[in-house]
Order: structure tokens, then sequence, then C-alpha cells
């Protein structure tokens, strides 16, 4: 039988992040229930939160503590994810943390290490990555994005499109051709700078939920010092492919999963005194319960992917099982939302008090996105297909 319990050790951690969080969790998140403000930039609603963790060395678990890191054990990582999840909250460690942080602290030289790490601790450097062009996205090896060596500087021209936090970041890390004539996969950089160099400019897109959290970015003429680049030469694909030191269960996704499905079960079955949830259909219960089961499954699947990190693996396929899972599950849930308010479900103003604020609308339209960002459905389940399942390539 699956014995999902702490240990003694674990449970003792796990009090000691809900202390943690009683203590510091930012009154603006302290009911759940209060939606005020929805729609506000996240960056200025989690200042204090972030603050609280990286004071307290909690702003990069997965990181070694010989480089400021909390170093916590997969299981501890695990649980302190598991926590601010069941909270409403994240670590907001962000791509310095999460993505270039661990590949500096394999590929990057002793003088990027010692400049960037504590930076990206603090929360002074604020990244974003320009990896994803108008023409390369899931094909992301056929980049265009030229850089030219001059001496010691390479220019830098073209365009990257989709970068998440770009016109709120300081720096970014970005892949550019350095070698034209090679096979697209070695003739290819990784390529650090600040946002505000000469020839960087950043124009804002807003996706179909009205939200601006991508951009374009373009550059002309950026020149960048040699000794900017993270690795060698050529060989930035294999850099940038090395992300492996973070996170992967997933915990936190399914986690906010459950709790996005006991907040609608609430509501729901409150609806009596709320004349705008409409639909008490058996088929709503019916999809209710589907999502519901399906909510658990998502966080087998996290389970599954912790077991795997304790045995010293990397989830791989089985990290492609979950993101798609879940991401596809999110959507449903949001229709299933939809539907629980009827033709309310399509009202969306945050100051009126229908369909959870117009909440309900507006995560219907944000949940399209996660099934592209980080690998679109179509490419993991290409991954399932073939690293999992042993079938050959189309
Ligand atoms: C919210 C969000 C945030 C993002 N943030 C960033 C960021 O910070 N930095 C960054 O660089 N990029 C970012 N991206 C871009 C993201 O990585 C790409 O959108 C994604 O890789 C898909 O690339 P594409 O949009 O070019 O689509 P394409 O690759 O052109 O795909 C178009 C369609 O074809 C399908 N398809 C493509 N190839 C195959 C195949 N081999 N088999 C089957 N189907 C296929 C796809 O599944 C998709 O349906 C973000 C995207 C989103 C949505």
């Amino acid at each position: 039988m699956v014995d999902l319990k702490d240990s003694p050790d674990q449970a003792a951690f796990r009090e000691e992040v809900r202390l943690f969080i009683t203590d510091n969790r930012p009154q603006k998140f302290a009911n759940r229930d209060d939606e005020s403000g929805w729609s506000k930039d996240w960056r200025e609603r989690t200042k204090d939160w972030r603050g609280a963790l990286v004071a307290n060395g909690w702003i990069a678990p997965a990181w070694p503590k010989e480089y400021g890191g909390a170093g916590l054990s997969i299981n501890e990582q695990f649980i302190l994810n598991e926590e601010l999840a069941e909270n409403g909250l994240s670590n907001e460690g962000g791509f310095g943390v999460m993505m270039l942080g661990p590949t500096l602290m394999i590929h990057g030289s002793d003088e990027q290490k010692t400049e960037h790490l504590p930076k990206i601790l603090q929360g002074d450097s604020i990244w974003c990555q320009g990896w994803s062009e108008p023409g390369s996205g899931s094909d992301l090896a056929s980049l265009q994005t030229r850089a030219v060596r001059d001496g010691d500087e390479y220019v830098l021209n073209g365009q990257k499109i989709w970068t998440s936090g770009a016109q709120h970041a300081n720096w970014m890390y970005m892949l550019a051709r350095t070698d034209g004539d090679a096979p697209k996969h070695r003739g290819i950089s990784m390529l650090m700078f600040p946002m505000d160099s000469s020839g960087v400019s950043v124009r804002p897109l807003t996706n179909m939920a009205d939200v601006q959290g991508f951009n374009e970015v373009f550059f002309e003429d950026v020149h960048v010092p040699v000794e900017n680049r993270l690795g060698e030469e050529n060989r930035g694909w294999y850099v940038g492919m090395t992300l492996t030191d973070y996170e992967r269960s997933g915990i936190g996704n399914s986690v906010g999963t459950q709790r996005r499905l006991e907040g609608l079960l609430k509501t729901a079955s409150e609806s009596d005194a709320n004349e705008t949830v409409v639909s008490k259909s058996k088929n709503w219960r019916l999809g209710f319960a589907d999502r519901w089961m399906e909510a658990d499954i998502a966080r087998l699947f996290s389970y599954c992917n912790n077991t795997i990190q304790l045995n010293n693996m990397v989830p791989n396929h089985e990290a492609s099982m979950s993101k798609l899972f879940t991401t596809e599950l999110n959507q449903k849930i949001a229709a299933t939302t939809i539907k629980l308010f009827g033709l309310y479900g399509m009202l969306w103003d945050e100051n009126r008090p229908e369909a959870l604020r117009g909440r309900a609308a507006s995560t219907y339209l944000s949940a399209v996105s996660a099934t592209i960002a980080g690998g679109t459905s179509e490419i993991q389940r290409n991954i399932i297909a073939t690293r999992g399942l042993g079938l050959p390539r189309g």
C-alpha cells in the first residue's frame, strides 16, 4: 500500500513551513475569499512575501548552500512547495532562481557566479528568457537572431517574442546564432546582458485575457562583451538545456488545481443564497465529479515525479505527463466553472460580484496559454510517445 504520510523529520519541517507562512503571509492573501485587486500587477502584490522568503533563505530552495541557496532536500522542497500552494502562494524565484542560477552553477565562470548569483538571491536582478522567435518556438534550434563576433564583443541583431516579464526585467539571458554555417544545434551561444543596453527595445504584447505578460524584444546592433557569454561559443544549445537542478514535481500546480475546485465546491454549495449560480444540473454535477477525480490524478503525478527525484533520477517524459495533464485539466476546470454560472460566467468585471467578480471568465481565457508555454501539448505528447513509449518519430 502506498504510504504518503510524513516521517517525523518531514512532519517537523512541514510545521516549520506552516509557522513561517502564518507569520509572513501578506495580509492581502490572508483571506482566500478576498478577491479584491486580483488583476493588479503580481510583482506589486507579492513584494512583501518575496522579501520574507529572501530573509528566510527560502527564495532558492533547490540551490546548494555554498551558493546561498536553502540546500533543501528533494522532500523538503516538495513539502515547501506543497504548503505554499495550499495557501495560494508561490516561491517567487522567477527565471533567475529557477533557470539561470542552476545553469550558472554548472557552466558559469567564477566571475559570472560571483556577479550574478547574489543579485538573483536578493532580487536585485530580474531576468527574462530570450529563446522563442517569431519563426522558432517548438523548433527552437532554428532560431535566427545573430550574434557576430567583433573582437571582444558580439554584435546582436534580431528579434525575440513571447518574452515573459521583459518589461520588468533588468537582465536577459538568451540564445543567439554565432555560426550560421554549422548544423543548427551547434551554431548557437548563450549570452547575458542588461536590458538597458543600447539597441534593446521592448514592446509589450497583450494576451486575450487582457494581461501584458509577455513581449516582443528587438535587438539593433546591441554590443555584448564576450565575457558575458555563458559556456563555450557555439555550445549554447547544450548550456541552455542544462536546467535540471530545480523542483520538477509540479506539486504546486496540482495543489493549486485542487484548491480551485474546493473553492468552486463551496460556491456551488452556497448557491441557494446566490442567484448568479445558475447551473445545478445533473450534467454539471457529473462534470464536477470528473474534475475532482482528475485533480486527484494530477496530484499523484506530482508524487510520482517526486519519487523519481528521490531515486536520483530526473523526471523526463513523466514531467511531460504531469504538465500536459494538469494544464489541460485547468482548462476543463475553467469550462466547468463558466458552466456553473451560466451566462453570468461570461461577465468580466472585477467591480461586479457575479461569477467570482468576473474571475470565471478571465480564468477561462488565461488557462489557454499554459498548454503552449514551456512546450505545447503536442510537443509533450510527442515526448511521451517517443521517449516514454519508444514509438518511432513520425
Ligand atoms: C504564457 C507564455 C509565456 C511564454 N514565455 C516565454 C519566455 O519567457 N521566453 C521565451 O523564449 N518563450 C516564451 N514563450 C513561448 C513558448 O515557448 C512558445 O510559444 C512555444 O514553445 C511554442 O512555440 P510557438 O508559439 O512558436 O508555436 P509553434 O512551434 O509554431 O507551434 C504551432 C503549433 O504547431 C504545433 N507543433 C509544432 N511542432 C510540432 C511537432 N513537432 N509535432 C506536433 N505539433 C507541433 C504546436 O503544438 C502548436 O500547436 C511563452 C509562451 C506562452 C504562451
